[in-house]
């Protein structure tokens, strides 16, 4: 069943999930050739404590960490470890956080210091693939159209899209309904009207689609170990067109590069 929330109910999300945006652009700074992902993990987790907040991971489905983060050929789930981040790498940073008993959820793939242009390239088309498929999130439009268009555009250009591993819908659980497929058919799948809040994000390989899962039961790894890139927004449709709650803004100004996340609406008079 999907949840609609209300306009106010919409605003009070924004908030958990700057939250979140806000947490990631602390983390931006820190990510560096060196540094082991437990430390980020309790960097954020006090972080997120100081905003009057719970991570929202930490104890559901007995995650152990505040943030999930996936190295290279790891595409979501990374357990955070004591393993330094090396020249090269690439690490998805997924985090969430709970205020006013609503769910922020997003994450952003960030370079550990000088990264191969082929591997950059495939992080900054995963993001762009990211926002054209919000683009399709229109009153009375499919979940469908959503994947279906960052399908079309990940495989256009040579890359394969994750099927084990969905968007969701976001509220005062981590996982509604629907769920949030990276690929499908253009009009199929559940309605999207006012209210709808969802998780949108593409976790996209450089080289198959295929997956699998490490033995601790959490880390997802690309089938031939090639890389993999992974962005997350969470998106409420207000008066027919997406509002993106979440922003890259903090992320991209530690970056030094240009913001890529709209300028959000007022949306309560
Ligand atoms: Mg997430
Ligand atoms: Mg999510």
């Amino acid at each position: 069943m999907i949840h609609l929330k209300t306009l106010e109910e919409i605003e009070l999300m924004r908030e958990a999930a700057l939250v979140v945006s806000k947490t990631l652009g602390m983390l931006a700074s820190e990510i560096k050739p060196g540094v082991d992902t437990l430390k980020l993990d309790a960097m954020a987790e006090e972080f997120i404590r100081e905003q009057e907040a719970l991570p929202g991971f930490l104890g559901l489905y007995d995650c152990p960490n505040t943030i999930l983060t996936s190295v290279n050929e790891q595409v979501v789930h990374g357990l955070p470890t004591k393993r330094p981040l090396q020249d090269g790498d690439i690490v998805s940073v997924d985090c969430g956080a709970i205020k006013h008993g609503f769910y922020g959820d997003h994450a952003y793939t960030f370079y550990v210091g000088e990264v191969k242009e082929e591997i950059k390239l495939l992080c900054e088309r995963t993001k762009s693939y990211l926002y054209k498929g919000i683009a399709q999130m229109k009153e009375g439009g499919r979940v469908g159209d959503i994947g279906a268009e960052i399908q079309w555009h990940a495989e256009k250009d040579g890359y394969g899209v994750v099927r084990e591993l969905v968007g969701h819908g976001l509220g005062r659980s981590l996982h509604e309904d629907p769920q949030v497929p990276n690929y499908g058919k253009k009009g199929r799948g559940a309605k999207l009207n006012n209210g709808i809040v969802l998780a949108i994000e593409p976790m996209i390989n450089m080289g198959t689609h295929r997956v699998s899962q490490l033995n601790d039961g959490w880390t997802i790894i690309s089938a031939d170990r090639k890389p993999s890139a992974h962005f997350e927004h969470d998106v409420a449709l207000v008066d027919g067109t997406p509002e993106i709650l979440s922003t890259f803004d903090y992320v991209e100004d530690v970056l030094g590069i240009e913001r890529s996340t709209p300028r959000p609406r007022k949306i309560l008079a």
